[in-house]
């Protein structure tokens, strides 16, 4: 199969913010909603907060009309009084905003990322196949946190400062309806400049985003394949790769930064200029008498309540723009169709005997191109069919179908008596097991790995799996036995000791389908020995499938299905096809000499032309 590494994530659409914030609405929705309640005491909170500010700015008048200038030095004590009571409510309902909405960002955070998380691994095949993990793993981490912004304390300071700036405006009117004109002319030309730049910043921070899944995607694939990135000394070529995705991420932060700086470049312009006008009008009428300084002193103070949240438009402005673009792309993940989004599997199988009948099947992965093409065939309960041919020829393909990975696009696979197609997959792939070639192995312990198939599994069961499968023989010399951790896909074990954890995971799994996909590698004769024996018991009894390699398979195989360009081009046995001397012949043939000649353990005991008698049983 062809690995994804050069599949690029593909580029967004550039929509604009409202676009964006379009697209975000129905998770903006699914989060706020039970939260609504949280939210609105936030804003409570926010708006006596605010409030309770606003005393100092109210006192202004007080202090310079009536103490100052009237000298009546008694009302100092009650509006020093009042200051400080303003101030102490100011800062609890500061502190409790804080943890309030600090503590459902949090929250929101973490339920978005298992959200994300189990619909992801949901997800059809064929997503896997166009999106590169590390990007899909940028999103889940990245992504998410960037909208903590947006629904945490970001926006709901921002909502308590508008609904303050509200207020302060009716202060303002009725100290100076002209000043207040003066300087609403100044904020309105502030916010024309605000809404121009946050309308480039939407899709700039997409891309962003965008680039920052390609980098992660292909540190990812590179520090996974470290040892061929070394085995072929191409860590400078990597280096260059990584530095060219980097140089697109740094270009387009400059670009936002430039952005961010021309936003608070006009904001601090505008308000600069407006506080200009108001002192240069302000002072004319205090010096007329239609303005005392008290006036004037609590009129600048109420005035930055008003252009506060146009500053802080352009602070949070840009957090909001990116935590809006990542939204969008999270709802576009959320809306990549699940596996089982297809109505048409309701049916659950219940236990099955292993019956499987591929019907006339074709399948394509990108549409008008067959990768497969009419294949049929029956394989009974309990019996062997093995696959071979050429490599691409498609045998990956027919076990993925099998497996329901994809679905054909023509004809019917039908497993006891069930269309396939109509299955859930849980109920169908629960009686499935897979030892695959490249043994998946997480980094846990020999134990954990083991009972991953059945974690419900006693540890009478899991040691018994051990046993039958080889992996007491190296488990028990390791000083932790079996909670040795084997690393990060197993890299700390041998490929035969992963291989043999991996025939362990699938006895305990007791699958009625069995899918080997054999390692083509030649092992040393004892490891080989003891992987034939660990498969010869999986294999008894259950309807096996086999990606096969080894000649000891094909030989016990009941049939064997010679795969060409996606079609069947020979069946039978192992004697049948050998005597027609057709393509498998000269494939049997040339891989047994070859075999023979690197004097491969699988033939120590086999001839060419070996009799089904011979060659059944589990250590040939
Ligand atoms: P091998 O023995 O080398 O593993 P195979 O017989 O298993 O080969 P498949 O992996 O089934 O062959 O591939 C059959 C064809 O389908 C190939 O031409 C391959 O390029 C193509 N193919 C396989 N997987 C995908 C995919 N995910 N997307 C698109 N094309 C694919």
């Amino acid at each position: 199969m062809p690995s994804n590494l050069l599949i690029l994530t593909p580029p967004t659409s550039q929509k604009g913010l409202a676009g964006y914030l379009r697209g975000a609405l129905p998770l903006l929705r699914e989060i706020t909603r039970p939260r609504l309640g949280r939210f609105t005491l936030g804003v409570l909170l926010v708006i006596v907060s605010r409030a309770a500010s606003l005393v100092v700015p109210g006192s202004f008048k007080i202090l310079v009309d009536q103490i100052i200038a009237a000298r009546r030095i008694t009302l100092l004590g009650p509006l020093i009084l009042a200051i400080v009571a303003g101030v102490i409510v100011h800062a609890s309902s500061s502190l409790a905003v804080t943890r309030l909405l600090g503590k459902e960002g949090l929250r929101i955070v973490a339920y978005l990322r298992c959200r994300v998380q189990e619909h992801v691994g949901r997800l059809r095949l064929s997503y896997f196949d166009r999106n590169r993990v590390g990007g899909i793993v940028a999103r889940i981490m990245l992504d998410i946190e960037s909208i903590r912004n947006l629904v945490g304390i970001g926006v709901i300071e921002f909502l308590g400062s508008l609904l303050t700036a509200l207020f302060s405006l009716v202060c303002l009117v009725s100290i100076s309806a002209r000043l207040t004109a003066i300087s609403l002319s100044f904020v309105a030309a502030a916010m024309v400049v605000s809404k121009i730049v946050m309308a480039r910043m939407g899709p700039l921070y997409n891309e962003i985003g965008t680039i920052h899944a390609d980098i992660t995607g292909r540190l990812s694939e590179s520090l996974s394949g470290i040892r061929v990135v070394k085995g072929y000394r191409a860590e400078a070529q990597e280096a260059r790769v990584f530095s060219g995705h980097v140089q697109r991420l740094l270009h387009c932060s400059l670009r936002s930064i430039t952005s961010q700086s021309w936003l608070a470049f006009s904001n601090a312009l505008f308000m600069g200029m407006g506080t200009a006008a108001v002192i240069f009008v302000a002072t004319r009428q205090i010096l007329s008498g239609a303005l005392t300084p008290g006036d004037f002193f609590t009129f600048m103070a109420f005035a930055a309540f008003v252009t506060g949240p146009v500053l802080q438009l352009s602070a949070i402005g840009s957090t909001l723009a990116e935590a809006i673009a990542c939204l969008d792309r999270t709802q576009d993940l959320l809306n990549e169709p699940s596996e089982d989004a297809n109505l048409e599997r309701r049916r659950d199988i219940g236990p099955i005997q292993g019956y499987v009948s591929f019907q006339r099947v074709c399948f394509s992965y990108e549409s008008g191109q067959n990768v497969l093409c009419d294949i049929t065939f029956e394989a009974q309960p309990g019996t062997v069919t093995a696959l071979v041919g050429p490599s691409g020829a498609g045998k990956s393909t027919i076990i993925g179908l099998l497996m329901a990975f994809y679905d054909s696009s023509e004809g019917s696979i039908i497993v006891d008596g069930a269309d396939l197609s109509r299955v859930t997959l849980d109920s169908y792939r629960r009686q499935l097991g897979v030892v695959l070639q490249d043994t998946f192995l997480f980094d846990g312990t020999i134990h954990e790995n083991v009972a991953f198939a059945r974690p419900d599994a006693s540890e009478a069961e899991v040691l018994e799996a051990c046993r039958i499968a080889h992996v007491r023989e190296f488990a028990e010399r390791f000083p932790a036995r079996y909670n040795t951790v084997v690393g990060e896909r197993g890299v700390r074990l041998s490929g035969g000791q992963r291989q043999r954890i991996s025939i362990a995971r699938a006895i305990l799994a007791d699958p009625r389908i069995l899918i080997l996909d054999e390692a083509t590698s030649s092992l040393d004769s004892r490891s080989e020995a003891a992987i034939r024996d660990g498969l010869s018991y999986l294999m008894k009894a259950r309807t096996s499938f086999v990606i096969a390699h080894r000649l000891s398979t094909i030989h016990r195989a009941d049939q064997i299905l010679f795969v060409e360009d996606g079609r069947i081009v020979e069946r039978g046995t192992h004697e049948e096809l050998y005597a027609s001397r057709g393509k498998y012949y000269d494939l049997y043939t040339r891989q047994y000499w070859t075999a023979a000649a690197g004097a491969h353990p699988a033939l120590q005991d086999n001839g060419p032309e070996p009799a089904r008698s011979q060659s059944s049983g589990p250590a040939q």
